[in-house]
């Protein structure tokens, strides 16, 4: 057992034996709590009456156990029902946001302006007073709080890379919500509720005692506090017993609800994140393969596409092509636009962008072209996971801390295709068998974090090729990985590519040695521009750009000593510069370059760059 496990056993026992006391009342050896009694009024404890009597004669200890059903049920039934309705309408606004988070959240919190015992007041007095009329009261009265934590929470879950890894396999917003987005704000949910159980145990006694609450003569915490208030110095006993009792239980739900959270919370289940360091004793021999995908129509024909974040160009007007079969580099330094060109293809941009202009046209599956850039939501999540999948750089990031290895695989194919449970199950084994994690039936009840870096990385391959997809975009899946294992991760790759001959494949990475290991084709990419394009081996021969001449001659080669660093850095795209972008760090600039921009060359039929002096320049 682990030790958050542990740490839930006390206040789960001491929670569980007051739930299960005030359920047996009924079957309890009590007196009965309307017998009155009066000759004996307030007295003291005795064999028959273990806590006393109280003002009419009454057995407290009964009158205490029954009370706890009415305490109990109205604080947890309030609290349950204000998180599920202010959990559902949290994470709907945190989610989708705009309409949506106006006609939930912010309507939510509309009840907020008002004092919560006045509303509960209200509604106590317009519905009258009684045990249901005061579960609706605090009902509503707690769903704006839920509502706004599980926003703030959902909202920062929204942006993590595994809940953008399962809108690229093309879940159901409303599965991502329910199985991805609200395990992981489970512990400020669990937080608030334990708030709420306590505030509504007060609110419940206040009210009753106000003679709102529980109507007599059924018992409760708060009418026993109340009765007992009257008579504090004749039987001052009469007043601790359901004070502790109300006490302790918000003491225990508080503990309960703290411990909780704790052993929900994802960071503390992926605290065994150090065992991707685990050596691995094979040696990696990836080798790239070349595909004889020329003559083939083109799989992705991306023409002039530009990304833009308001009015600042951030992609522009990129050109490429990929083939079924072939593998393209897109290659460059941080801030180049290499990953967002790869994000535009499915859909899967930062809010705040947006494709401004150009198409990328996708020969589908069923031999139909479409223009990604100009799919709407829906349309590009058809696609997503299934014709065209995506492997991130941080596989610990982009898996679901708290789904089951198998169950994030089987999720992902479930996505796009109905299949019963036993066909499912093999074919989640047979996918992790295939990218090569070992023993996969028991695997496949692993968590994340309890796999190494490189069976993390080889399960979030598992997931994007679950539907056999048409086009692969892989942006930097090595770069987060030590060399043995990155080597590794290549020759899988390399694998997947002998294996499956017609899917093609976008690389997103800056190692130019990766490129050299898996792409067919590389395009260089330089502050939101490609500058140079064409076959990995020309281009590695003969440079016909100063960017990616500089760019190889960074690289350490065969124990070299002379590695070249690249002056400067690339220009924000707050301050680019006039003509061409890469000017000022250039060492082949001259007047013209810094006038106007240069135009596409093609050195070769299968070539292009975009340099005055290409010529000059090998
Ligand atoms: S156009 Fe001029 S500044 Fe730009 S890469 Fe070519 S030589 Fe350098």
């Amino acid at each position: 057992m682990s030790p958050a496990a542990r740490k839930l056993i006390l206040p789960a026992t001491i929670i569980a034996l007051i739930v299960l006391t005030v359920l047996a009342a009924p079957l309890l050896p009590l007196a009965d709590v309307r017998a009155m009694d009066i000759p004996h009024r307030f007295a003291g404890p005795s064999g028959a009456h273990w806590l006393g009597q109280d003002e009419f004669g009454r057995d407290v200890l009964a009158r205490l156990i029954w009370g706890g059903q009415a305490s109990l049920f109205i604080a947890v039934g309030s609290a349950l029902a204000a998180a599920v309705i202010g959990a559902a309408l949290g994470l709907l606004g945190g989610y989708f946001r705009g309409v949506v988070e106006l006609l939930t959240v912010r309507a939510a919190e509309i009840i907020l302006c008002l004092p919560p015992l006045l509303l509960a007041l209200l509604v106590v007095t317009i519905l009258g007073a009684g045990t249901w009329p005061l579960i609706l009261a605090l009902t509503i009265l707690y769903t704006p709080n839920y509502a706004r934590v599980v926003y703030a929470a959902t909202q920062q879950v929204r942006g993590l890379d595994f809940v953008t890894a399962q809108r690229a396999m093309g879940t159901h917003p409303l599965t991502i919500l329910v199985r991805t987005i609200l395990p992981n704000v489970m512990p400020p949910l669990l937080v608030q509720m334990s708030l709420v159980i306590a505030s509504a145990m007060v609110i419940e006694s206040g009210l009753s005692f106000l003679g709102l609450g529980v109507v007599p003569p059924t018992p409760s915490w708060g009418l026993m506090i109340r009765a007992a208030r009257s008579a504090m110095e004749v039987a001052p006993m009469l007043l601790v017993w359901p004070s502790l009792a109300l006490a302790g239980t918000i003491l225990a739900f508080n503990l309960l609800c703290d411990r909780l959270q704790s052993a929900l919370d994802p960071r503390s289940i992926t605290a065994g994140g150090a065992l991707w360091l685990r050596p691995r004793a094979r040696r990696a021999t990836a080798a790239a393969m070349a595909a004889a995908a020329a003559d083939k129509a083109p799989l992705l024909e991306i023409g002039e596409l530009s990304v833009a974040v308001r009015e600042l160009e951030l992609v522009r007007r990129v050109s490429l092509t990929v083939r079924p079969g072939e593998t393209l580099a897109l290659v460059g330094e941080s801030g180049s636009g290499k990953t967002l060109t790869g994000l535009a293809m499915t859909g899967l941009l930062p809010d705040a962008l947006h494709v401004t202009g150009g198409k990328a046209l996708y020969a589908r599956r069923d031999g139909g072209r479409i223009d990604l850039a100009a799919l709407d939501e829906d349309g590009i999540r058809r696609l997503r996971g299934d014709e065209i999948s995506m492997v991130f750089q941080d596989a610990a990031a982009a898996l679901n801390p708290v789904l089951r290895i198998g169950d994030q695989v089987a999720e992902a194919i479930r996505a796009h295709h109905a299949l019963d449970a036993a066909t499912l199950q093999n074919r989640v084994v047979d996918l992790l068998r295939h990218v090569g994690i070992p023993d996969p039936e028991r695997r496949a009840r692993a968590y994340p974090h309890e796999l190494s870096g490189g069976q993390r990385q080889r399960a979030m391959i598992a997931v994007a090729i679950a539907n056999n997809p048409r086009l692969l975009i892989a942006d930097e899946p090595t770069t987060a990985l030590d060399p043995t294992i990155q080597a590794q991760i290549l020759q899988l790759f390399a694998q997947l590519k002998r294996d499956t001959p017609e899917m093609g494949m976008i690389f997103v990475t800056h190692d130019l040695a990766v490129v050299a290991e898996i792409a067919d084709r590389v395009a260089v990419m330089y502050a939101g521009e490609v500058v140079e394009e064409g076959p990995v081996s020309e281009i590695f021969a003969r440079p016909h750009h100063p960017y990616t001449a500089a760019l190889i001659a960074s690289v350490p080669e065969g124990g070299s000593e002379r590695l070249v660093a690249i002056p400067g850095a690339v220009p924000s795209p707050h301050a680019m510069p006039q003509g061409c972008r890469f000017a000022p760090r250039c060492a082949h600039a001259e007047a013209r370059c810094g006038e106007s921009v240069p135009e596409i060359a093609r050195p070769a039929a299968d070539r292009i760059t975009r340099c005055f002096r290409w010529e000059e320049v090998a």
